[in-house]
């Protein structure tokens, strides 16, 4: 063995099974101690006190915790910076090497960094391991030796270049984990308070945390996947997709878990279903190869852009009333639950986009917000898709009709209804036409206005303005 001690440092990794570092470590190590540190600087910048990813975090380590004893040790908690307490917990406990997965978002890069530095000076090996994606940045370039910028190329050679080594289990020897004993004083896990937060109310469906649920959740999901290339698009069909991304987020289930699901019995829904998780590679990828995304259009042209929507209409849209009813019934899922159906999320953030005139930025920063499932990587790339923008986006004349696309994805209105309920008396003929203004017949006891607000702009105008205001910006 290489080292008598090592640590294994989680982070948006929340799980003992299948996990690169803890592997990487086990092979290499006499023992093994598992860490967490709830970093400082990311709690203070949280607007919520009751912010549901805290609750999900603290409830998911807690488990790992539980599994921990079980096995005779215990998981080490800090509070801070983890720049200033990884060293420090390594130095204090003679540990000889840290091992951590990749995290591909620019700033966490740049703290990876610095820990490895300061564990360096300390004389202590550090080491960081892809385990987020399936292939990371580097891995997957043109022939030029560039990355991609087109989604299909790249997706083409993701496939080309898999093989079942690429998805296979990364196992640990639970027999190394350093007993509770040879931790001095194992610090108590923090609760909620002691971090300055209180339990969130938001959990819902499959994001109960935990890898408990999230295996449950993808165990679930195992049935509903064959039918998913005929599902995915309707957000009123209870399992229409996994639910899985608050787990892929904070890695309650590993993405080599997701495609192994898919080559189990492949076929038409397990294909798009692994179309979609390669997405998630392609973002990081995008993210990792261009940071500049984080603060700018991938276009850089766009950015010249300016934006002439209103600071009220954006607040509409925040709340959920802006007159069309498939839009409100997004923005107030995602206000209730912390979470968005796939098809939402494109309706609303066109809407705000390429309707209401808003700089997308405005939009992804509200999503990062609320979202349980709040990734930097995809939420950037998916609203520059949105904002025709980015790399591979949506081309900047197809804005989606939000009549159209209401009629087309909730025909019966059932997730409307659902979100919007004040529009319960309705039939779906008449709600998916209320955006349109007032109606030519009136409807019974329902005034528009009145029970449910008037449509705060005319999809035929504002398209025609984002045209124009697009055009004249990204030239
Ligand atoms: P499924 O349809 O079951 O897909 C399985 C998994 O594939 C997802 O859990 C996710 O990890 C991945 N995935 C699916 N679609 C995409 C995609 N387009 N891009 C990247 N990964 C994808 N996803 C996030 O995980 N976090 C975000 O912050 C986020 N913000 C988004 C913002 C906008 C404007 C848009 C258009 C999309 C965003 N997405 C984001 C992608 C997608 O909407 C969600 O991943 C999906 O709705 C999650 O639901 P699910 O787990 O049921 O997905």
């Amino acid at each position: 063995m290489d080292y008598d001690l090592s640590l294994v440092w989680l982070r948006r990794d929340l799980r003992l099974e299948d996990h690169q570092a803890l592997s990487k470590a086990c092979s290499e190590s006499n023992r093994i101690a598992v860490i967490f540190v709830f970093d400082s600087q990311i709690l203070g910048k949280l607007k919520s006190k009751s912010d549901p990813r805290v609750s999900f975090i603290s409830d998911s380590i807690r488990e790992i915790d539980n599994q921990l004893k079980k096995l005779g040790s215990g998981l080490i908690v800090l509070i801070g910076d983890p720049e200033v307490e990884v060293p420090k917990v390594a130095k204090k406990m003679k540990a000889n090497a840290v091992f951590f997965n990749e995290d591909y978002e620019p700033s966490a890069k740049l703290r990876d960094n610095a820990v490895l530095k300061f564990l360096k000076e300390e004389n202590i090996k550090g080491f960081s391991l892809k385990d987020h994606v399936i292939f990371s940045g580097p891995e997957l370039n043109k022939s030029d030796g560039s990355p991609y910028k087109m989604y299909t190329p790249y997706k083409n050679a993701w496939l080309k270049r898999l093989t079942p080594s690429d998805y296979l289990p990364k196992k640990g020897d639970k027999r190394k984990f350093l007993a509770s004993g040879n931790i001095s004083s194992l610090p108590v896990i923090p609760r909620l308070e002691d971090l300055g937060f209180e339990r969130s109310s938001i959990l819902v469906r499959s994001h109960r945390p935990g890898r408990k649920n999230g295996v449950g959740c993808l165990n679930k999901w195992a049935s509903g996947l064959p039918e998913y290339h005929k599902t995915r698009d309707f957000p009123g069909l209870s399992q229409g997709t996994s639910g899985l991304s608050v787990h892929l987020r904070f890695g309650t289930i590993s993405i080599r878990e997701c495609v192994r699901l898919c080559f189990k019995s492949p076929n038409r829904g397990t294909a798009i279903w692994l179309s979609e998780l390669i997405w998630r590679d392609f973002y990081q990828m995008i993210l990792d190869r261009y940071p500049y995304v984080v603060q700018g259009s991938f276009k850089r042209d766009c950015d010249k852009i300016v934006w002439e929507g209103s600071r009220a209409n954006f607040k509409a849209w925040c709340e959920g009333r802006t007159g069309f009813p498939i839009v409100d019934a997004g923005m107030r899922q995602l206000n209730q639950t912390g979470w968005m159906h796939n098809r939402l999320r494109m309706i609303t953030a066109s809407f705000l986009v390429k309707d209401l005139l808003v700089d997308w930025r405005k939009g992804e920063a509200y999503f990062a917000e609320k979202l349980l499932d709040f990734d930097l990587a995809a939420n950037n790339g998916g609203w520059q898709w949105c904002a025709s923008t980015g790399c591979d986006a949506q081309p900047y004349f197809r804005i989606f009709n939000p009549v159209l696309q209401s009629k087309k994805f909730d025909p019966e209105c059932k997730y409307i209804k659902q979100w919007v309920p004040e529009l319960k008396s309705l039939s779906p003929s008449e709600i998916h036409c209320l955006s349109l203004g007032a109606p030519q017949q009136p409807i019974k006891s329902f005034k528009i206005g009145r029970d449910y607000p008037e449509p705060i702009v005319v999809h035929s105008h504002q398209k025609m303005r984002f045209l124009q205001m697009y055009k004249r910006g990204s030239n």
